[in-house]
This record gives C-alpha cells, sequence and structure tokens, in this order.
C-alpha cells in the first residue's frame, strides 16, 4: 500500500536549441532542433513518483500563458493531482532556456517565474492535500520561506519530509531540521555543508543531526547515511546518453519506495534503477520510467 505523495515544487517549461557551438556574448549561431519539454525539478519529481504507481499531488504555480496550460495538461497526463498548482495572473510559467551544442555541453537559464511567487499562503490554502498524504518532497526552485511552511505543516499532518537541495543555496538551521531525509549530489553536500570532501561534509552532516542523508554519486550510484551507519548502494553499469533528471528520477523513486515502507537501502537500490534507466534515454520527464520498466530491469539484473 502506497501512501500519498506530496511534491510542494517548481514547473518549468524547457525550451532547448541545438547550436554547433555555444555562442560568445554577442555572436548569434544558426542553431536546428528546437523543441519544448516540461521540465522543472517538482514537476519532474512528481511525474518520477506517479509514473512508478504512488498517487501524487503537487502544489505549484504556473502563468496564464500556453506554457502553463502545457504543464497543467501534461502533469494531469501522468496523473499527478494538480488541484494545488494554481495560475499566476501575472508572472510568465518558470522556463529554461536550454543551449546543447555537439559535444553535448550545455547552457541554462533558468527563468523562474511564477515559481518564486509560490507563497506560504499557497501552500496554507491547500492544506488539505497534507490529510492524507505520507510523504512531502521538495527542491529549491521556489521562495524559501514556502519551504519552510510546507514543513510547518508536514509536522502538523505527521508527514515525513524529503528535502532535495537542488539547486545548492545555503539553508538556515532550523529548516534542516524539519528534514527527515536530505538527498543532495555531491556538489549540493559540498555547497551546504562549506566543505572540501564528502567525508568531512558527512561528518559535518552528521553534526548537525541530519537523521537520514543519502548522496547520489552519478554512475557510483549513492552513498546512505542513518542511524545504522554508512552504506554504499552501489549504482547499475548501463550505457549513458543523457544524465538530465536523473537526480529527479532517484528522487522520485525513493519517495515511492520509502512511502511502500521499503527499508532505505531497498529504497535506494530501487532508486538507482529508476535513475540507471533514465541516464539510458534522452530528455527530462520522457526519460522517466514506469513502475513496470523498473521491475523489468531489476528481474533483468537479478537474473544474470
Ligand atoms: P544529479 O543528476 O542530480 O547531479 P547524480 O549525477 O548523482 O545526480 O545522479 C543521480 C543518480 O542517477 C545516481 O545516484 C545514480 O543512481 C544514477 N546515475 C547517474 N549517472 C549514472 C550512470 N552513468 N550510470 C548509472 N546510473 C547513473
Amino acid at each position: 500500500m502506497t501512501g500519498k505523495i506530496l511534491v510542494v515544487g517548481s514547473i518549468n517549461m524547457d525550451l532547448v536549441v541545438r547550436s554547433p557551438h555555444l555562442p560568445r556574448p554577442g555572436e548569434t549561431t544558426l542553431g536546428s532542433g528546437f523543441g519544448t519539454y516540461p521540465g522543472g525539478k517538482g514537476a519532474n519529481q512528481a511525474v518520477a513518483a506517479a509514473r512508478l504507481g504512488a498517487p501524487v499531488a503537487m502544489i505549484g504555480r504556473v502563468g496564464p500563458d500556453a506554457f502553463g496550460n502545457a504543464m497543467q495538461a501534461s502533469l494531469s497526463a501522468d496523473g499527478v493531482d494538480i488541484s494545488g498548482v494554481a495560475c499566476d495572473p501575472e508572472a510568465p510559467t518558470g522556463v529554461a532556456l536550454i543551449t546543447v551544442d555537439d559535444h553535448a555541453e550545455n547552457t541554462i537559464v533558468v527563468a523562474s517565474g511564477a515559481n518564486m511567487r509560490l507563497s506560504p499562503e499557497d501552500v496554507e490554502a491547500n492544506e488539505a492535500l497534507f490529510e492524507g498524504a505520507s510523504l512531502l518532497v521538495m527542491q529549491l526552485e521556489i521562495p524559501l520561506d514556502t519551504i519552510q511552511r510546507a514543513v510547518g505543516l508536514a509536522r502538523r499532518h505527521g508527514l515525513r519530509v524529503i528535502l532535495n537541495p537542488a539547486p545548492a543555496k545555503s539553508l538556515a538551521v532550523e529548516l534542516l531540521e524539519g528534514v527527515d531525509v536530505l538527498i543532495p549530489n555531491e556538489g549540493e553536500l559540498l555547497y551546504l555543508m562549506g566543505e572540501k570532501s564528502l567525508g568531512a561534509a558527512m561528518d559535518k552532516a552528521r553534526q548537525r543531526g541530519i537523521r537520514a542523508l543519502v548522496v547520489t554519486l552519478g554512475e557510483q550510484g549513492a552513498l546512505l547515511v542513518d542511524e545504522a551507519g554508512e552504506t554504499r548502494v552501489p549504482a547499475y553499469a548501463v550505457t549513458a546518453v543523457d544524465t538530465t533528471a536523473a537526480g529527479d528520477a532517484f528522487v522520485g523513486a525513493l519517495a515511492v519506495a520509502l512511502a511502500e515502507g521499503k527499508p532505505a537501502g531497498e529504497a535506494a537500490r530501487w532508486a538507482n534503477a529508476a535513475a540507471a534507466i533514465s541516464v539510458t534515454r534522452v530528455g527530462a520527464q520522457p526519460s522517466l520510467p514506469t513502475r513496470a520498466e523498473v521491475e523489468a530491469f531489476l528481474s533483468e539484473r537479478m537474473a544474470h
């Protein structure tokens, strides 16, 4: 039985163009292959969890424009409850302007738009979505006071709180205290703890009283640190073609596994599998696997 997952986070449309090389300041290049793709860390993680079979609701903000309509439609099509997604009358839907060159290097500019107007009051207005949910999942593409308020409501309603501190930002001690599972990648953990090595950053996280830490390490998998100690959970060997949204696939899958009551080590293995599948495919949301795909992947790996 899966508990309901609530995501409070960002919704963006990714506008992707290919260019032979990344333009220098003042330069115009003739690009090709323009495409629009649903994105934003919050929406990606909501979709990742929904495709894995969990009931998911989202609280967010889009703008009164075609991208906002398209994002609401695509979240709904993936089965996400968007009753908590408001349409801002003034700010545009968040966009990420992405240029990719022939060597797969990219530049990304995110214009947050409506995401940065998601307010503590928006969270309060959707308190009903906290009732009956078991897990709250958040990232850092929305205002910190909104995140803080959501943590408060999660405490009141008995939800466990998962925070993916991306993109990296300094966080108040009070905020971290309300987090049950912190899921940074290595760079984000170093930034957050102000340390240069993984070992020192993990020691500091422990001193700060972080209850459970899951550090994602790319092709090396994940490192789980909780009261049971430190466990390395290796990644699955796959041919990576595009690691966009690997972290989002991991966070969404870990949330589903924890909501189903899987122990942390097993949950991390499951999340590694979902993320491994995602890196074998191009794009953010298009690369996120279904539950059947994760189960088939795992049974194939176990058979070998
Ligand atoms: P982010 O994309 O947020 O920087 P990571 O690079 O740590 O996060 O990747 C998140 C997860 O995706 C990893 O913990 C792992 O499970 C999976 N992953 C990433 N890169 C690979 C890879 N090359 N092969 C297999 N799994 C990968």
